[in-house]
């Protein structure tokens, strides 16, 4: 038996519609990429948004199209979200940072047909142009006035574009499982994927990132998303914030500690949500000049492992609560939040920071498991660490036109992170399962190894990949960057790592570097360094 209940599709535009009804006037202020600061209201997205979806339909975009946005968060790109999404057509986030050959892969595996672009991306698109057959039309995040030449396909303003039409035009209605938005993996290794979010996967996802335990938003909130609308789904931000009702401040290009700092003092910004090196410019820029954030109640930190001195740093000195939060894009992207349940909220100082550099428990909508390499389900005691592995609405099924199989039989999704589970259910992520080190059956984690070398006080960055070893399989090599006008031995470093990990963790041997690569995302490409250091012999290895 069915229940009765009304059929009522959990369409993203829905969200939009909510908010230009629910909180008409609530402003959304953007920092425009032509430099002065731009005031909105939902209302005014919402009716904005429905010109765009005309335009397109117009134009011939039809439901399944994907139309490509290279752009930084503003009000326009917010717009074009939701005015592609509203006829069935799919948003493609294309993260700029990406090298142009993996931009041009991207836009060419999704077949994009149109470009909607700002400003600062029109070198780079035309210097890729030919390389992208698919895109029809170039539309300019502008208007006329600040409109270039430029030799793009079609090119126009966006203003002038969406102006040609009356917006006596009503959402396309469809089922919820419809396609909404796109956006590749980096790919740091092969060739990106792309996570195909669903209307239905995106709203309940909003619902899940607006409870209170995870970032806890209300309209009487003011945010401001750091990360971009094109890093991951934009962390649900594009959505949960209209849902929620909450105020919004878009950055646009401007990301440096300054401007940041200038948008959150001025629009008395109450929570936000972001990458570490981001937080990094914003506390370099408050410590030397002596300011103090007093509206900013709440940051999330995530994307990668948030540094436990940034989190103290935020807590005690500026009086923010910080949330760890892990997620990953086939997530749509947050897996967990590092809530404070009632078991840990009584702790404080080094305690709570114990807890908090955990990534957290995932909210009702992500279940979790730990395995080891053959699926058997592993203990939740914050020690034993496997493969950590996710299921849900939100949690990607299958790539963009790839036909394998990425579930296992239980439905779960493999993150490809390594990770211990406490018993109260908190998740820490211990390293990317292609990088733990196995050594004689046992596992060792990268990470904490890097962790603790970069605690010596000579070394500025250092990674730990495995190397081949004819008794143990492999065994821990210590790559080194020291710092600027250093020198080390060897010893030093081991001798100071000593005592702090199990005796076997230790690395079998240390190799100075002048610099670690990283992928255009600013991870450190283990890939790279394996293949340097293929044929490396440890000094350990039997002869
Ligand atoms: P990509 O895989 O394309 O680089 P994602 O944004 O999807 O980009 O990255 C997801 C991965 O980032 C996760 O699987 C995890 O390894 C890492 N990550 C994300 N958040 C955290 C965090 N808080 N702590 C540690 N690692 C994190």
């Amino acid at each position: 038996m069915f229940g009765l209940m009304q059929d009522w599709p959990l369409l993203c535009h829905r969200i939009i519609d909510h908010a230009a009804t629910q909180h008409a006037a609530r402003p959304v202020i953007s920092r425009s990429v032509e430099g002065p600061i731009h005031s909105t209201t939902y209302a005014e997205v919402r009716t904005r948004a429905l010109k765009l979806a005309q335009r397109l339909d117009r134009d011939g975009i039809k439901p399944g199209d994907r139309v490509a946005t290279m752009a930084w968060n503003t009000w326009r790109h917010l717009e074009a979200w939701y005015g592609i999404l509203g006829i069935g057509a799919i948003y493609h986030t294309v993260n700029p940072r990406l090298f142009p050959d993996q931009i041009a892969w991207i836009v060419n595996h999704a077949e994009d047909r149109v470009m909607m672009t700002d400003l600062t991306f029109l070198p780079l698109l035309e210097s890729l142009a030919d390389r992208l057959p698919t895109i029809e039309r170039y539309v300019v995040l502008t208007d006329a006035a600040h409109m270039p030449a430029t030799p793009l396909k079609n090119a126009v303003p966006y203003e002038e574009w969406i102006a040609e039409t009356d917006g006596d035009f009503a959402w396309k209605q469809f089922d919820e499982n419809t396609a909404a938005g796109m956006c590749y993996t980096s790919g740091t290794t092969g060739n990106p994927k792309g996570v195909l979010y669903s209307h239905r996967s995106n709203v309940l996802h909003a619902f899940m990132a607006s409870l209170p335990d995870s970032k806890g938003i209300s309209s009487r909130d003011v945010v401001l998303p750091v990360v971009p609308l094109f890093h991951a789904n934009c962390w649900s931000l594009a959505f949960s914030t209209p849902l929620t009702g909450a105020a919004m401040i878009m950055p646009g290009a401007k990301l440096d500690g300054p401007s940041v700092y200038e948008l959150m003092d001025r629009y008395k910004v109450t929570f936000t949500a972001g990458v570490p090196p981001v937080w990094m410019m914003l506390l370099d820029h408050m410590e030397k000049n002596g300011l103090k954030l007093p509206h900013l109640k709440r940051i999330v930190i995530g994307g990668s492992a948030s540094p436990r001195a940034m989190t103290q740093t935020f807590q005690d000195k500026y009086g923010v609560e910080v949330i760890h939060a892990w997620g990953m894009t086939e997530m749509s992207p947050l897996g967990s939040l590092c809530s404070m349940k009632p078991e840990y909220a009584s702790l404080s100082g080094d305690a709570r920071l114990d807890v908090q550099v955990k990534q957290g428990h995932p909210p009702f909508g992500v279940e979790m498991k730990i395995t080891d390499d053959n699926g058997k389900r592993l203990p939740w005691d914050g020690k034993t660490f496997g493969r950590l592995k996710v299921r849900g609405p939100a949690v990607a099924r299958r790539y963009f036109k790839d036909d394998t199989e990425i579930l296992d039989d239980e439905g779960f999704f493999d993150t490809g992170d390594v990770a211990t589970m406490d018993p109260q259910g908190y998740m820490q992520v211990t390293d990317r399962s292609k990088d733990v080190i196995k050594s004689g059956g046992e596992w060792i984690s990268s990470i904490d190894l890097e962790n603790l070398a970069v605690a010596h006080p000579k070394v500025a960055e250092a990674a730990v990949i495995g190397v081949q070893h004819s008794k143990w399989g492999e065994r821990p090599l210590l790559i080194v960057v020291l710092k600027k006008g250093q020198t080390a031995a060897k010893d030093e470093i081991l001798g100071f790592m000593q005592g702090k990990i199990a005796k076997w963790w230790l690395p079998d041997d240390v190799a100075f570097v002048d610099e670690i690569p990283h992928t255009a995302t600013g991870k450190i490409q283990k890939t790279a360094l394996r293949d340097r250091f293929k044929d490396y012999r440890l000094p350990s290895a039997a002869a």
